[in-house]
């Protein structure tokens, strides 16, 4: 599932600035964030492109009319004239594409062929219409080859594809275009089939350039919301995900263990006297333990699916995923190892000479709220302080959810 650790993967592949993880041809992330950039603009774009394939579907038809009043297309078909037999086939063909992006855009999640499909369709369009303009001029119609120019401009409209991909249809067409017309045409014809191909050429150059800074200036925007998302949701002291991206992700994993029956344990961890740290060595001192403490617990964790995040002053929760109460007792004493092994001094503490840690814990029972398992592991952690500090209690009813 698609669940990122907030702070890890946007450090990893888009460091603050948005010239960071481009590679050299400008328009490409690294392999992670491009997969999340293409999904992005996938759903952002749906709608432009159902506005796009609708007009594209009503132009459609519109040649089709022109077809068969134009070229007298009935009576032609119904002598099996075989040039516009192909022409006929060509443009339904198309038509049937189209059709099928609609039914596509119509579902609720693009499948990942949309885009190959989006392809294919514009790519029959282009050589539907250089094979009917050809199929015009050589009865006498001139000019429907204007048609490529507009078609050109449309390969490159907002519908889902990449730059790259728009730029290697529209090349695609162009040159099609060009060699069906020394293919099919009259010697006569040529030279001003030349003149076509050429403004052709200079169109799949002039919107290509359009598009090129449009998809450089979607990709910092792309970059920027993401910055800020990350920014929103993680802790600016320790860098893992504050109390609003943490429970962003224990929401989603609760709902995930619901579905798929998987065990998870809810644990709060509070730092054992910390006011009395701070008291001794300085707040700094004690923002340097906070960032340290955040360290060791995470390394213990398993991601993307485990998560710590900072409830607020020096308080964390855990989440421990797929893991059952009695693993999880035994994780949660690692991480207070982990902790303690940090060795940091802590001289006024009445339970040891170093910083130690206490914590709750309660078993996700499948059906409560994140509020009610927060609150019982609460109560846990309040137990273990009672008793002692520098212990991991495990709630009321966990026990009985054990192996
Ligand atoms: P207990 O063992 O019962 O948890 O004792 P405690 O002193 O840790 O508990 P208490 O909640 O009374 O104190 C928490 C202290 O944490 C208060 C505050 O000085 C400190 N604290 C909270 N946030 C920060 C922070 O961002 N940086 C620093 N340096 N200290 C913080
Ligand atoms: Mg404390
Ligand atoms: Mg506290």
């Amino acid at each position: 599932m698609h669940t990122p650790r907030h702070d890890q993967t946007a450090e990893h592949d888009a460091p603050d600035g948005a010239a960071g993880p481009r590679r050299l041809d400008g328009l490409r992330f690294a392999p992670t964030l491009e997969r999340e950039y293409r999904l992005h603009m996938r759903s952002a774009q749906r709608n432009s492109t159902l506005v796009c394939v609708i007009t594209a579907l009503g132009i459609w038809l519109t040649f089709i009319g022109f077809d068969l009043t134009r070229l007298h297309g009935m009576t032609a078909l119904l002598a099996g004239e075989p040039d516009i037999v192909l022409a006929v086939a060509l443009r339904l063909s198309a038509l049937g594409v189209i059709l099928a992006l609609l039914v596509v855009l119509a579902a609720r999640r693009l499948p990942r062929a949309y885009h190959r499909l989006s392809m294919l369709a514009l790519g029959l369009i282009g050589v539907t219409s250089a094979y009917i303009a050809n199929v015009f001029k050589l009865r006498g119609l001139p000019q429907a080859d204007i048609a490529q120019l507009v078609i050109i401009a449309a390969v490159f409209l907002p519908v889902g594809l990449t730059f790259v991909q728009s730029l290697g249809v529209a090349l695609f067409i162009g040159l099609f275009t060009t060699g069906l017309g020394f293919v099919m045409l009259e010697p006569a014809q040529f030279a001003e089939h030349m003149r076509l191909s050429i403004l052709t050429l200079f169109a799949v150059l002039v919107s290509a350039v359009g598009a090129w800074l449009r998809e450089r200036a979607e990709r910092d925007q792309f970059l920027l919301r993401r910055m800020l998302h990350n920014r929103a949701m993680s802790d600016a002291l320790t860098g893992i995900a504050n109390r609003r991206g943490f429970e962003e992700h224990v929401a989603i994993a609760l709902l995930q263990a619901r579905r798929d029956r998987v065990p998870v344990v809810f644990a709060v961890l509070d730092v054992d006297h910390f006011k009395r740290y701070n008291d001794r060595y300085g707040h700094q001192a004690g923002d340097i333990a906070l960032v340290l403490i955040a360290r060791a617990i995470d390394s213990k964790l398993r991601p993307p699916m485990d998560m710590v995040g900072r409830l607020g002053g020096e308080e964390f929760g855990l989440l421990l995923y797929d893991t059952t109460p009695e693993k999880a007792q035994e994780r949660l004493q690692r991480v207070a190892q982990a902790i303690a092994e940090l060795g940091i001094e802590h001289a006024a503490s009445p339970t040891a000479q170093f910083i130690t840690v206490s914590m709750g814990a309660a078993a996700f029972d499948g059906q409560e709220a994140a509020a009610d398992l927060y609150r019982r592991a609460d109560a846990a952690l309040y137990a273990g302080k009672a008793s002692g500090r520098n212990r991991v209690e495990l709630g009321e009813g966990s026990e009985r959810l054990a192996g």
